[in-house]
């Protein structure tokens, strides 16, 4: 049996952070009464005449540099025709022939190494109207309407549903670094159309594709490539054919279902949109644009190890999501030199823990980096003890407030006073005469036990390190 090679694109829709549609005025808020944003021009009312949205452009453009996309100066609108309910003007308006952006890619870091999919073009569109099926009718929503899209174009670079992963989850990440999505993929702000082929390896065409429309989870995603892969392979294996076709993904079976059969470009019967003058990108703007770039994940991770001394590791956890590396950052630098570590150490464990327990992101607690910093500092200076710190923590987690003001209220301050201590060891050691005999018959873990009753003693407030110095001391000297 010869072996397959497996071939898959994406065409990637994300939707614009603008606070309105893509050609007119109506606003984009997620969760309104349905048909409640809309207008003549989104409606698609004969006449009415469409609005470029200025900043759904920058956005795009923004997204491109981010990419390391060619911007072209001089981009155009076409009409994509096609009939279907979700748009009642019966054309979309999108580009077809001069978009945007061009060339480009995203970098994935596979086990085997990191490897570049290169990004064929990236387009500006309007999202069609939603469509909502109910028991015996069906509802048509024009709130989404006119919502901005751009829409990302891979090249088919990517062998398997792993990679995929990979890909989506990197384009997400310098998406969201790059502030022009919210991305939020419950809410449909990304969505992908995946491509996929199989042909014999040795043979140099690409296999015909099925298009896989409009998902919009990872794990959908996932499942539909490794689902429509084995479907294809045991075709091909078989010697059938495998048919251009468009499918859906029906995640409740498990599998994809044909839709209809592919159409071409052709079929779109794609013209220059009348209504709307090219889009001229003046140079100066554009340099402008590129100059205020965000910084790229990756850059980020590697400056985080020079300037907090963490490792890399630990850079890369804390990069993965932009508001845990602006919360490390905000923190590490009010620390200061040295306790970079520390704070990643702090945020690492214990903040990301309650994090996980809470089912909430950083920017949904009531923790500010100040409080953090403060806590990290006073463990440093050993006001308090790390057991005392990891207590305040769900505290300020959930009513926020200062770490240094509640030790000060509720005199959680560590002793360190040494004759305070030496009377508690004694209180220890007489209490435990057994374990001081088995110290010095030469059971060293007894020491332990001794310093963990003095804490006790303490009410957990003692200063740790002083505490084993004292004990070690006192048994030294009985010995
Ligand atoms: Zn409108
Ligand atoms: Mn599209």
């Amino acid at each position: 049996m010869s072996r397959y090679l497996v071939t898959i694109g994406l065409e990637t829709h994300v939707q614009l952070k603008t606070a309105t549609k893509m050609f007119c005025g109506c606003s984009l808020r997620f969760g309104a009464e349905p048909n409640t944003n809309v207008c003549p021009v989104c409606l698609g009312y004969p006449g009415a005449l469409p609005v470029m949205n200025r900043e759904a452009v920058r956005l795009t453009v923004v997204s491109g540099l981010m990419l390391g996309c060619g911007i072209n100066r001089h981009s155009t609108f076409d009409r994509k025709n096609y009939f279907y309910p979700d748009m009642s003007k019966d054309y979309q308006i999108s580009q077809n022939t001069h978009p945007l952006c061009v060339g480009g890619g995203v970098t994935i870091r596979m086990p085997e190494g990191e490897r570049r999919v290169r990004i064929n073009h990236i387009h500006l569109e309007e999202d069609a109207a939603k469509i909502n099926h109910y028991a015996r009718h069906s509802g048509v929503d024009f709130n989404r309407c006119g919502t901005p899209l751009m829409e990302i174009v891979s090249e088919p670079d990517l062998s398997s549903p792993d990679e995929a992963m990979a890909y989506l989850q990197a384009l997400k990440q310098i998406l969201l670094y790059a502030g022009v999505s919210e991305c939020n993929l419950e809410e449909g702000n990304m969505r992908s159309d995946v491509n996929i082929s199989v042909r014999p390896e040795g043979q140099e065409t690409l296999g015909t594709k099925v298009e896989i429309k409009n998902m919009n989870t990872f794990k959908g995603i996932y499942a539909a490539l490794e689902y429509e892969i084995a479907r294809q392979l045991a075709a091909v294996s078989r010697g059938g054919v495998i048919v251009q076709e468009t499918r859906r993904w029906e995640p409740d079976l498990g599998e994809t279902q044909p839709m209809r059969s592919k159409e071409n470009a052709h079929d779109y019967r794609y013209f220059p949109e009348p209504d709307l003058v090219p889009v001229s990108l003046d140079e100066a703007l554009v340099a402008e644009w590129r100059a205020a770039l965000p910084e790229l994940p990756a850059a980020r991770r590697e400056r985080m190890v020079a300037e907090y001394g963490i490792p890399e590791y630990d850079a890369g956890v804390l990069a993965d999501a932009k508001e845990n590396a602006d919360f490390f950052e905000a923190a590490a630098r009010q620390c200061g030199k040295g306790l970079g570590k520390t704070v990643s150490n702090w945020f690492m464990t214990e903040v990301m823990r309650l994090l996980s327990e809470g089912g909430r992101t950083i920017a949904e607690c009531a923790l500010t980096p100040e409080a953090l910093a403060e806590l990290v500092a006073l463990v440093d200076s050993r006001v308090i003890n790390g057991p005392t710190a990891k207590e305040l923590l769900p505290e300020l987690f959930a009513s926020g407030g200062m770490p240094g003001a509640l030790v000060k209220a509720r005199g959680l301050g560590q002793v360190s006073d040494v004759s305070a201590l030496e009377g508690l060891v004694e209180q220890a050691l007489a209490a435990n005469p057994k374990s001081a005999e088995d110290y010095r018959a030469g059971k060293k873990a007894a020491a332990g036990f001794l310093v963990g009753q003095v804490m006790k003693l303490s009410k957990g407030k003692a200063d740790p390190q002083l505490v084993g110095r004292l004990v070690a001391e006192k048994l030294a000297g009985q010995a």
